[in-house]
């Protein structure tokens, strides 16, 4: 085993021997101060002398226990990468805590600042609990009389600052400087004398510092005592060290004008009206809507200057930008080369030739990604796009304008090749999608993506899931796609295979790169250079519910990221703390999207999970434009907290995914949930919303009040020939027009009379529409004696086999 498999065991032994110590300590406390009151019999001067010198032994262990909590704690904490406190506010603090010690004792005791900078990169309670122990044992191994000085000095190489607490006591002897950092460790002669003392003190006081990555030891002071010297980091430049003259006519320089970057340039300069902000972009288009590409290709959206206006129709191009912002912007420009020592950015004027330097006080990395294109023979033919910028949108309605039926093979079945999809079903092509992997969809569960792709199969897409693209063919243009699963003619190929971040300007400069290969950056956005801002496409990301990184890019993360880099660039101090991965998206008439983990990934991390298939009308079925809605929600079963939720359907999936986000963001349990106080009106929503009712689904699953089956489960069993009743209690009405294969038919109304018809032995698994019957007919089995029955998840709504008609 490494180190770090056993440090946290060991600490946990540690910190949980002194937690058990604690309230027994506090027992026996209390038993002495009741001896001690004489509240059970007077007792002698003797016996009251003992009982306060073991009242006084009893606070030394309780002391002692705390202390032992408390590095425990210190050094189990990470620091907070963005956590900064200013030290002089902490040292004058502590002074003021012993003034009154240090007077009555003629000590005197004194702070001196000598330093400019006076942020260090730690939290303030940690700082203090540790400034006070080095200060209190300045004090008690000081006698009266003497001098007590606070230092702070500031190392502006190492971008270290000192905190120094020398003393002019009795001193520590060399061959114990190290020592006393020990644990528990006392000199000889403090063992010896008088001064109480468990030898926790100093070891706190290292913890606590090491764990901000600073370090501390003991001197001989030049005042004739101990000096304790403690070394930390100063802190990142912060919202109070940048002062107005300084923002006036700052620089800033932004790679990159879709997303991130023109929502950087915008609010930078309506926090610092007087910068001097400057946009680069390769392309000659700028802040355009990315997203709306494919309502560009179906003709919903008619012009692509609808994509690049604001709300009430101004167009962002780059006059606008120019007159309106004060933003400069230099399109048709590649940023080559980061100069981070000079702080220069090297250009290059695509259109007129030549190179130039910008000089920048912070620089701001909006770089995008690339769709990534495999390297497929023939990848090169005419008609052959990724749908990545406005020029794959032109060139695909080129294409579309072409007077025949077009047969079109769109490569990849994630979120961009499912919603291109309808686009080009719309303008009558005949569609066929190709997807690699054995489903659709990588964000949704497999049951969920199956769903869709029926529905995609019903609109006349054709789906080939497991299938690999292996040539393009054609001469000059693509005329068939050769795939594992034989040769689809078509006049037009759409690569939607996923993008990868465009970080070649980031690694030339020597940035850090995250694990997966975008840039890697703290919650204020700050890249491995504190004047490098980053954000939207081009960085990695953190999972809330993982802590883990991930590549997740979206328009709608980029923009707040853009939003929270501006206000840190402009001396604020505002964090992006990370994403769930929510998703929505549209394909024909439904609804598709997600928050959170999926079942899937949910176990792959080791969660025991309890999931929940839900399918309900969006709104009171009486009301017209009532649509089904199909709702999972993935939930921690240890800990009853909503770990992701997923939706496909007609019905308004996206207010059921933002409602399951923001449970997630605000770490809500299922119960919590259930008896949220959601909007309600029959023509918006259900008495029990979509989401309610599936939470308190979970809750009966929790609480063993309902067994669930998951239809993948049903399949496998059926497939493997399992032995159980698959009891359908639907209506004779709703039996006639869909059936599932192998399922026996007594509807709910009748089930009670007709329970001899049912074996005892054998399981049973009941379902309905949508499985309330289903749970209906379950509670009545249970009710009857039976033993073994489950409820079939989802009923035959979300069924995602086959049907029989
Ligand atoms: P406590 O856990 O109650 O603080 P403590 O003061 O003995 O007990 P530490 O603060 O860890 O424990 O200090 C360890 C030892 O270092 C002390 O016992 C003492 O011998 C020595 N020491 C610490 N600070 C000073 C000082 N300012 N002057 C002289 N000796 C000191
Ligand atoms: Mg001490």
């Amino acid at each position: 085993m490494t180190d770090e498999s056993q440090h946290p065991a060991g600490l946990d032994l540690t910190s949980l021997t002194a937690h058990q110590l604690q309230s027994p300590l506090a027992a026996v406390k209390h038993l002495l101060e009741m001896l001690q009151g004489e509240y059970v019999g007077p007792l002698s001067e003797r016996q009251k002398e003992m009982l306060a010198r073991a009242g006084a032994r009893c606070d030394q262990g309780v002391e002692t226990v705390q202390r032992m909590l408390s590095i425990a704690r210190a050094q189990q904490e990470t620091v907070p990468a963005d956590a900064s406190t200013d030290i002089t506010a902490v040292l004058h603090k502590v002074r003021e805590q012993f003034a009154s010690q240090a007077a009555e004792r003629n000590i005197e005791l004194t702070v001196d600042i000598d330093a400019s900078g006076t942020w260090v990169a730690g939290q303030e309670a940690g700082l203090t609990e540790s400034l006070n122990a080095v200060v209190h044992n300045a004090l008690k191994y000081t006698p009266d009389q003497g001098q007590v000085r606070l230092k702070l000095q500031e190392d502006k190489d190492q971008g270290l600052l000192k905190i120094s607490v020398a003393d002019s006591g009795v001193g520590i002897p060399e061959e114990s400087r190290e020592k006393v950092f020990e644990h528990f460790y006392r000199t000889p002669d403090q063992q010896k004398s008088s001064r109480p003392g468990t030898g926790l003190g100093l070891s706190f006081v290292r913890a606590v510092i090491m764990s901000m990555g600073g370090s501390v030891r003991a001197d001989k002071s030049d005042l004739g005592g101990a000096e304790i010297i403690i070394s930390i980091p100063q802190a990142r430049q912060s919202a109070k060290d940048i002062s107005q003259d300084e923002r006036k006519g700052m620089k800033v320089v932004i790679v990159g004008g879709v997303a991130a970057g023109p929502k950087v340039a915008s609010k930078v300069i309506r926090l610092m009206p007087d910068a001097e902000v400057t946009i680069v972009e390769r392309g000659t288009t700028l802040s355009y809507a990315g997203c709306g590409l494919p309502y560009y290709v179906s003709g919903v959206v008619t012009e692509q200057k609808q994509l690049m206006s604001t709300a009430v129709g101004a167009v962002r191009d780059h006059v606008f930008f120019q007159n309106v912002k004060n933003v400069r912007i230099m399109n048709q420009t590649e940023a080559i080369e980061i100069n981070r020592s000079a702080k220069e950015l090297l250009v290059r004027d695509l259109a007129g030739g030549g190179t130039m330097n910008l000089d920048y006080d912070k620089l701001m990395l909006a770089t995008g990604a690339k769709p990534i294109k495999p390297n497929l023979p023939g990848i090169d033919l005419d008609n052959i796009f990724t749908l990545h910028g406005v020029y794959d949108a032109e060139g695909i309605k080129s294409v579309l304008l072409e007077p025949k039926s077009h047969d079109v093979v769109i490569i990849g079945g994630g979120l961009i090749g499912v919603e291109i999809t309808e686009a080009l079903a719309k303008r009558g092509c005949r569609v066929t999608i190709v997807e690699k992997r054995a489903k659709l969809l990588p964000m949704l569960d497999w049951e969920m993506a199956r769903l869709v792709e029926q529905h995609l199969e019903a609109g006349g897409v054709k789906v080939l899931t497991a299938t690999q693209a292996e040539r393009f063919e054609g001469a000059g243009k693509v005329s068939a796609v050769v795939t594992s699963n034989g040769k689809i003619p078509a006049e037009m190929v759409i690569v939607a295979v996923g993008v990868s971040p465009e970080v070649t300007l980031a690694k030339q400069a020597g940035l850090e790169i995250g694990t997966t290969g975008a840039i890697k950056v703290d919650p204020h956005m700050h890249t491995s250079d504190p004047d490098i801002y980053a954000a939207g496409d081009c960085v990695e990301n953190i999972n809330l519910i993982t802590g883990r990184p991930c590549y997740f890019p979206l328009g709608s993360t980029a923009n707040k990221q853009g939003r929270v880099a501006a206000v840190n660039i402009c001396g604020g101090s505002d964090e992006f703390p990370g994403i769930l991965g929510s998703t929505i998206c549209k394909a024909f008439d439904y609804c598709i999207g997600r928050t959170g983990l999926t079942e899937a990934e949910a176990r792959d991390l080791g969660y025991d999970v309890t999931t929940v298939l839900a399918p309900a009308p969006d709104r009171e079925h009486f009301m017209p434009g009532a649509k089904y809605l199909l709702l999972k929600l993935v939930v921690d079963s240890k800990t009853r907290k909503l770990l992701g939720a997923q939706v496909t359907g007609p019905g308004e999936g996206h207010k059921r995914i933002d409602a399951a986000a923001l449970a997630i963001t605000a770490n809500m349990t299922v119960d919590q949930l259930a008896n949220a106080d959601l909007s309600y009106a029959p023509s918006y929503s259900l008495a029990m919303d979509n989401i309610i009712t599936a939470a308190n689904v979970a809750r009966n699953k929790l609480d063993g009040l309902m067994v669930g089956i998951s239809p993948i489960e049903v399949n496998i069993m059926t497939r493997e020939k399992r032995d159980f009743i698959f009891l359908d209690v639907r209506s004779p009405g709703e039996y006639e027009q869909v059936r599932l294969p192998n399922a026996t038919f007594i509807p709910l109304a009748t089930l009670r009379s007709r329970l001899r018809e049912l074996p005892r032995d054998r399981e049973i698994i009941t379902f309905g529409q949508i499985s309330l019957r289903g749970y209906e007919a379950a509670l009545i089995l249970k009710h009857a004696g039976f033993k073994n029955v489950r409820v079939m998840d989802g009923g035959v709504e979300m069924w995602p086999f086959e049907k029989l008609f």
